[in-house]
């Protein structure tokens, strides 16, 4: 089977890893520098707790007060793109139980599995399983968002304050904290070189190239994995995938003596922590800020990165000084209803087109999931019925 895959982020380096093994003919084409990377300094959190999709209900109400709050975790880029204001009323309409009831199912079984995928690897490296989300106004808060998760039906620990007191790198401030048992966390930009090299391992082959068009790609199948650029590419076959750019910014701080030993996450701030695993340097991974805006918006804002370095410090002990410190921004490939679409688009468009994009704020922890899915259903193999709602033909339904 001669299959081409357009992008080679997280995801479209996993299907080629996949499909490539399983004894497909694989051409990645990936447009190289100015659009490739989104996948490489994230926060590397594997959440498998993450199985609500981001339109669900409260998010609405959540994202006016962000919006109104000064650097807050959700905001409108000043060029926020054409399309945008049909986008945000179309997520927020999809912000209602019937959308989780729909999608859940589905990004918890890709989740799981790429959970098990990735602990399977014995050469890749974590960051200890066991998220915790910290809270410093509050303890309620942590009792509100830990009754939150269990109505979805995510397992959640209360942290005992004698265990809360012993993690180091935490600050004083932080009231209360959960414990998401299942999550652990990577270095995205090792478990993306482990992908590419697996695939290449695998008789994959990858050619620097724009696909402009899909229409001109020779292949029994397609996979279109070009992240946030996917629905200027998808329109060559006269599709119109909703999904915006969701800007993002990360700073990797090295030298550092102490810090936590897990990854965390502030939760109403929605800033992620990873000390990350493997390095000998104590680096630190900061992340936060959800900014919609077009997918070439790769600028970083310099008074961004203090801003997030300042949120962390509430919660984590840093040095007055930091040592060396990385910024970094990458943007997100958000769809209307919070979930991904990974599946065929219709036949009587010509092309078998395989789409594999729109994971939003959880590309890193779906991918190797998506990676099998994708696999499964290019075979011709069976797919669970909540696996095949996150097909794209919910778009035309
Ligand atoms: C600040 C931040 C923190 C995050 N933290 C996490 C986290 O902790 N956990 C998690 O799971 N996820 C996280 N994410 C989300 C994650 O980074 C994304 O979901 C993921 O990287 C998307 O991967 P992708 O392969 O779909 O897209 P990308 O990595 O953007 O790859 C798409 C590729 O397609 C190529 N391309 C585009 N157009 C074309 C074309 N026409 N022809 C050829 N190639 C093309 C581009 O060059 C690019 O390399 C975070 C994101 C941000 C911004």
């Amino acid at each position: 089977m001669k299959t081409v895959i357009v992008g080679g982020g997280i995801i479209g380096a996993s299907c080629a890893a996949f499909l490539a093994e399983r004894g497909a003919d694989v051409t990645v084409m990936d447009a190289g520098k100015p659009r490739f990377g989104t996948s490489l300094a994230n926060a590397g959190h594997i959440v498998v707790s993450h199985s609500v999709p981001m339109a669900a209900p409260g998010m609405v109400g959540q994202g006016f007060r962000s919006l109104l709050a000064r650097d807050g975790a959700f905001a409108l880029s000043s060029r926020p793109g054409r399309g945008t204001l049909g986008w945000l009323t179309g997520f927020a309409r999809r912000c209602t139980e019937s959308n989780v009831s729909a999608l859940q199912p589905g990004i918890d079984q890709v989740l799981h599995r790429s959970a098990q995928l990735l602990r399977d690897d014995t050469e890749l490296q974590f960051t200890k399983c066991g998220l915790w989300q910290v809270f410093t106004s509050s303890a309620d808060q942590a009792a509100a968002e830990a009754e939150h998760l269990r109505h979805y039906g995510v397992q959640v620990r209360d942290i005992p304050e004698d265990e809360l007191r012993a993690e180091p790198g935490l600050t004083d401030n932080v009231r209360a904290a959960i414990e998401l048992a299942e999550d652990f966390g990577v270095d995205p930009a090792e478990l993306w070189l482990r992908m590419r090299r697996q695939s290449e391992q695998a008789g994959a082959h990858w050619q620097e190239a724009v696909v402009p068009d899909l229409r001109d790609v020779e292949a029994d199948v397609v996979v279109l994995a070009a992240g946030a650029w996917s629905p200027a590419t998808a329109r060559s076959l006269g599709v119109d995938l909703p999904i915006r750019a969701a800007k993002g910014y990360s700073v990797t701080i090295s030298g550092m003596e102490t810090m936590p030993t897990r990854l965390c996450a502030r939760k109403v701030q929605r800033t992620a922590l990873n000390p990350l695993p493997g390095a000998d340097d104590g680096r630190l991974r900061l992340s936060a800020r959800y900014e919609i805006t077009t997918a070439d918006d790769r600028e970083i804002v310099h008074h961004r990165i203090g801003a997030l370095i300042n949120r962390a410090r509430k919660a984590v002990d840093l040095p007055d000084s930091l040592g060396e410190v990385e910024p970094w921004t990458g943007v997100r490939p958000a769809s209307i209803d919070g979930a991904p679409y990974i599946g065929f688009l219709p036949r009587t468009l010509g092309t078998a087109v395989l789409v594999a994009t729109g994971h939003g704020m959880i590309g890193t922890a779906m991918a190797a999931g998506t990676a099998d899915l994708v696999t499964r259903l290019a075979f011709g193999e069976p797919v669970s019925d909540a696996e095949s709602r996150l097909s794209p033909a919910r778009l035309f339904a």
